[in-house]
């Protein structure tokens, strides 16, 4: 009989073995099940059901061509994805990606750990997510809105308000959704408000759903802080990315009194030593939707360094909230010799493994994106509450119960990392929680 640690070793090069070249597939699955040797030990039951072996293969993976037409009249090719990971707690839920670097593996890698953000969010929702290759960098709108039809010409019928609810994420918003639930409308006949997330609040989104991914890292960031007895007022804050999560995170941030110094998008950092002005950012990005760099043209005292590291900026508190691996270990180093004291991820698995690893040794506070990220997932599970409703709630109610969600998420995490013997470890304390909840609900079921 295999020891724990052995079977886990195992269930890994098995993993690693069916699905060649998922790097990001692999990074993701490791972080995890790496976690629950203790978990193994305490309830042996799990085990013996190969629990951990189902969680890791997907319940079903759809991959679809999507042609489309540009301005010029020219046909392009580019390819759909939405894989439905787990629905052991609810319908498969998560976002779609658009961005040249998808494939298959990373749609995968979201929606694996799209799993255990959904459960530790303790809303009734499985897990999935989706998108396509297609890059919409310097797209008309009317370019958008031919994709987006023929996206959801295809995704339409394997999708459902209970079956599986996709929103966004990189390079989709409430305009894409927009034109998504349109097709989706005039394919089936059926105004299905719940079949989407993320959309406008004029036709059915919820108030909150845009900030609240930032919103809700910011929440657990200060939650983390407040469990060290400190808080936001103060904090000199650095936060990569200048999309949707990064807007929110520094307007909340700002809000809670912090001193926001430096963004980013994939071209360059912008630095502004006396505060990021957020209205010019969000005009940037959200209304005219250009490159930062054109902050430092508005704004004379910022700097501007193209191709630049942003985690060279010395601050207090780090929110990488722009894409996949984008903080190493060296990264780690620079910001903890900086002072550093607290680290959350408002993208998906920003950190590398060995950046963790360095935050964890030098105490940091971190938080991983699964806890730390959830609040976006959460408020969309909100968004389906109320259209199972028909009703729409005011900003003030739903940003209260994003805080509550936030902080019993945070509390979850850490009583769990006591429990299990890492106090202070989110990560663990993440992990497993929403392991246990996704497993009994598995075990419940019988063998599916
Ligand atoms: N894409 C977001 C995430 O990574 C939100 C998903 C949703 O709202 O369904 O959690």
């Amino acid at each position: 009989m295999p020891n724990n640690r052995q079977r886990i070793g195992a269930i890994y090069e098995e993993v690693v073995n069916r699905n060649p070249g998922e790097a990001e597939f692999h990074q993701a699955v490791k972080e995890v099940i790496e976690t629950l040797e203790p978990v193994l030990r305490r309830y042996p039951h799990y085990a013996e059901h190969k629990i951990i072996e189902r969680i890791c293969e997907p319940e079903r993976q759809i991959i679809f061509r999507v042609p489309w037409q540009d301005d010029k009249g020219e046909v392009h090719i580019n390819r759909g994805f939405r894989v439905g990971f787990n629905s052991a707690l609810g319908p498969y839920k998560g976002g779609l990606r658009f961005h040249p670097s998808v494939l298959i593996g990373t749609i995968k890698f979201l929606a694996f750990q799209q799993t255990f953000k959904n459960a530790l969010t303790g809303l009734p929702i499985g897990s999935g997510k989706g998108g396509s290759d297609f890059d919409p960098k310097g797209k008309s709108d009317s370019e958008m809105m031919r994709f987006c039809q023929s996206f959801m010409t295809e995704l339409y019928r394997h999708i459902g308000e209970m079956t599986d609810v996709p929103a966004g994420d990189i390079g989709v918003g409430a305009r894409e959704v927009g034109y998504l639930f349109g097709q989706y409308k005039r394919i089936t006949n059926r105004y299905e408000s719940g079949v989407l997330t993320g959309k406008s609040p004029s036709w059915g989104g919820a108030l909150v759903r845009k900030e609240a991914t930032g919103y809700g890292t910011v929440f657990f960031t200060e939650a983390m802080l407040k469990a060290r007895k400190m808080d936001l007022q103060g904090q000199t804050c650095v936060v990569s990315g200048s999309g949707n999560v990064a807007l929110y995170a520094m307007q909340q941030l700002q809000i809670l009194g912090a001193k926001v110094v430096a963004c980013s998008d994939s071209s360059g950092v912008i630095y502004h030593k006396d505060g990021i002005h957020l209205d010019t950012i969000q005009r940037l990005k959200e209304v005219e939707r250009k490159r930062i760099k054109e902050y430092a043209d508005e704004h004379k005292d910022a700097q501007y360094m193209e191709g630049g590291n942003i985690w060279s900026i010395p601050c207090d508190v780090a929110l990488p909230c722009a894409t996949q691996n984008e903080l190493d270990a060296d990264a780690a180093r620079t910001l903890v010799a900086n002072g550093v004291i607290a680290v959350a991820e408002g993208a998906n698995m920003p950190t590398t493994p060995d950046a963790v690893k360095v935050f964890h040794e030098a105490g940091i506070a971190f938080g991983p994106g699964k806890a730390a990220n959830a609040g976006g997932v959460a408020t969309s599970a909100l968004e389906m509450q109320q259209n199972a409703s028909r009703d729409a709630w005011s900003f003030e109610y739903t940003e209260t119960r994003l805080r509550e969600i936030m902080r019993n998420i945070h509390a979850d995490c850490q009583r769990t990392a006591e429990e299990f013997g890492a106090p202070g470890n989110y990560a663990y304390g993440a992990n497993i929680a929403s392991f246990k909840r996704v497993a009994d609900a598995m075990l419940a079921f019988g063998l599916i």
